[in-house]
């Protein structure tokens, strides 16, 4: 348990002797209770239920193992975020966002947009005051792409918003219904679909990695019952409601043919490319496509409950994994994905900032491994890139 959850139990703990059963939010008829034991129990019963009607997302374990607990307030390497959006809307916040960045270690983030045109050149606009730790990736312009004649108008686009200062593209979102990014949708096309090919090649041509989201998690596609074993989660983004949809096998299928089409493109495979609850399998599309990373954010919490499973994976394919946060910028939040990347703690929970209802495992990756994942990958991915033509 982290420090704010210890103090929390310690306080929760007084109250057992005293009311035992209004820990549970059963009814005592005759308490033995102070003063403060009282009102505090008056602030517990009004959260509590009763074991009976308990929901799974009001449910908040705590858990009660005497073991490590380790605080990591800055990364045990320079770091580069590769996954990120353009969270921060004012100069305060932008400026606030940087000093975050100080604090715990993060060297550069790539601000993934999703935007072309106007929008675009207003995010970039925006953070050009630090043009060495914010990097703008836009997007790609789907206008009239069911008609006949798509593409020289979308590559066009791309090609001004590189000259606008765009390194990269992303994320381009594909959840099995079509490709979209932003506001701009393609309903039905997918990312190996012909009338993309000219945009992918172009941005091998100019040298700029794209940020491809394809699926989602597993859990989402299953059954909302009480199997689905990421249920409280899963509900919120489900996509078993949606008919139709290509299934997420089915987009790591599409994800291999669009890698196979474009070798000259690099792609970076948002969150593991949902395939955090099978890596083997990620492990194999690594292999058969040298043109693919795969970036681990926004999956901290769906690789922790596993966590001799995942660490071998990354000691794997440490040369392919680059670290990504995709959940604001915080201090706090980069803090947990440092507990969870570099210390072994056992049976922590973070409901409130993953929404899952498991407990977590730090990772313990070794120190070859942690400076690949948050730092060099990335970095040998951005130089790569041909140079920006003046
Ligand atoms: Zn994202």
């Amino acid at each position: 348990m982290n420090r704010r959850s210890f103090l929390k139990w310690t306080n929760f703990a007084g109250l057992t002797t005293a009311l035992p059963l209004k820990l549970f939010g059963l009814n005592s008829a005759h308490p033995a209770e102070t003063q403060a034991s009282r009102s505090a129990a008056q602030t517990q019963t009004k959260n509590a239920a009763s074991p009976e009607t308990i929901l799974l997302k009001d449910y908040r374990p705590i858990s009660i193992y005497k073991v490590p607990v380790t605080t990591i307030a800055k990364a045990k390497y320079p770091v580069i975020d590769m996954h990120s959006h353009p969270y921060a809307k004012t100069a305060q916040e932008i400026d606030q966002w940087v000093r975050n960045m100080d604090e715990v270690g993060i060297e550069k983030t790539i601000i993934l947009t999703m935007a072309t045109g106007e929008e675009f050149d207003r995010i970039h606009e925006k953070y050009s005051k630090y043009p060495e730790r914010f990097e703008m990736w836009c997007g790609f312009d789907f206008t009239d792409y069911d008609k006949p004649g798509f593409g020289p108008a979308a590559v066009k686009e791309l090609e001004r918003c590189q000259q606008a200062g765009a390194r990269g593209v992303g994320e381009i979102h594909d959840k099995g219904k079509g490709l979209r990014s932003g506001k701009s949708n393609a309903p039905g096309m997918h990312p190996d679909d012909p009338r993309v090919d000219a945009l992918f090649e172009k941005c091998g041509e100019l040298g700029l990695p794209i940020s491809l989201h394809v699926a989602d998690p597993i859990w989402m596609y299953q059954k909302m019952d009480r199997h689905n074993d990421g249920l409280m989660n899963a509900y919120y983004w489900r996509l078993d409601n949606q008919p139709g949809i290509v299934d997420l096998s089915g987009m790591v299928d599409i994800l291999e043919r669009t890698l196979a089409r474009h070798p000259n493109t690099t792609f970076v495979a948002c969150h593991f490319a949902n395939l955090d609850y099978d890596l083997a399998r990620l492990g194999e599309v690594l292999e058969r496509h040298p043109n693919l990373y795969a970036d681990i954010s926004a999956r901290y919490a769906e690789t922790a409950p596993i966590p001799r499973f995942t660490a071998a994976f990354y000691a794997r394919h440490a040369d392919r994994l680059v670290y990504g946060t995709d959940m604001g910028f915080d201090q706090h939040m980069y803090h947990i994905t440092f507990r969870i990347l570099e210390s072994l703690d056992e049976h922590f929970y973070e409901i409130d900032q993953f929404s899952y209802h498991w407990s977590l495992n730090g990772l313990g990756l070794d120190d070859a491994i942690l400076k690949q994942v948050y730092h060099d990958n990335a970095a040998n991915l951005l130089s790569a890139r041909r140079p920006r033509s003046a």
